[in-house]
């Protein structure tokens, strides 16, 4: 950790897809710990940008187990979906600097490119449906994860054109999680690392609005048996909040952590034991294990 930097701010920023399970809970106590550690802030903020995949009563549901497991956040929590303003205004400073342009080229379109999207467009133009992408250019992102080591991609080969507003409307993940980390002045990034993929473009990002690039920790994700992560999506199983010391205690083991004194009976005081001797260079250096 630096001495002069800005002081660490870091995130924990679910989208309300479904409860929290296990895998998530690894994230939010790694991403907690470490700011807890650099004796920083750490912020709460729902992703609910995609009402299609929100499940009811998931933020709240998010937002009571955190607090069971005794991982308070600091300040207000933040709601994505209150940040469209803020959205608008970034794609209409691109707009103006002419990183944007319209495209209605289909997700099936561009299975023929492994996804990718490089110009020009497949299809025309269809005035009536169109996403905004971001124009990718020649250059290489070049970051070091803190665990998972140097990345590098190159933009227009590897990453392609992103999609910053979709076709339905929706603003994408891409631009909400750049404009919101930036707007709360994030340091510190510790989420899962089935995320690594989406940094370069975060960077890319980043970097077309002048703005600084946080430092990355991409911990391993918890998988099924079958090597699937364990998502929301596939309904990995909610957390008893009434388990939430062993909980805890689970997590930290994932995480390679020494294990607290069987003396400690609550959360906040097992937290408290964790900060002080979190170790990032204990977390496991691979990017799946299993739950
Ligand atoms: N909202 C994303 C998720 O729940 C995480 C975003 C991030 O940490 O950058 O998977």
């Amino acid at each position: 950790m630096p001495q002069n930097g800005p002081k660490y701010v870091g995130r924990f920023a679910p989208s309300p897809s479904g409860p929290l399970h296990i895998g998530s809970l690894l994230a939010a106590l790694a991403s907690y710990l470490d700011a807890k550690a650099h004796c920083g802030t750490w912020l709460l903020r729902i992703e609910d940008i995609d009402p299609p995949r929100e499940e009811q009563g998931a933020a709240q549901s998010i937002i009571d187990s955190l607090r069971c497991h005794g991982l308070i956040w600091d300040g207000e929590i933040s709601w994505q979906h209150q940040h469209s303003h803020a959205f608008e205004q970034t794609l209409e400073t691109l707009l103006h600097a002419d990183e944007l342009f319209q495209c209605s080229c289909s997700r099936r379109q561009l299975a023929r490119n492994n996804g990718l999207h490089q110009r020009p467009c497949i299809a025309p133009l269809n005035p009536d449906s169109f996403a905004l992408r971001l124009k990718a250019d020649q250059r290489e992102i070049h970051f070091i994860d803190r665990l998972q080591g140097p990345q590098h991609e190159h933009m227009s080969n590897a990453v392609g054109d992103t999609i910053l507003k979709r076709r339905d409307g929706l603003y994408a993940y891409q631009l909400a999680v750049v404009v919101d980390d930036i707007s709360s002045g994030i340091t510190d990034i510790v989420r899962g690392v089935d995320l690594l993929d989406s940094t370069a473009r975060q960077i890319y990002l980043q970097q077309k609005l002048s703005a600084p690039t946080p430092r990355y920790l991409h911990i391993p994700v918890l998988t099924d048996t079958s090597g699937d992560k364990l998502s929301k999506q596939r309904a990995a199983p909610a957390l008893d909040n009434n388990l939430s010391v062993s909980n805890i205690r689970r997590c930290l083991q994932h995480l390679g952590q020494p294990t607290p004194p069987a003396s400690l009976k609550n959360c906040e005081d097992i937290l408290h034991w964790a900060t002080a001797h979190w170790r990032v260079e204990d977390i496991p250096a691979q990017t799946h294990i299993l739950a």
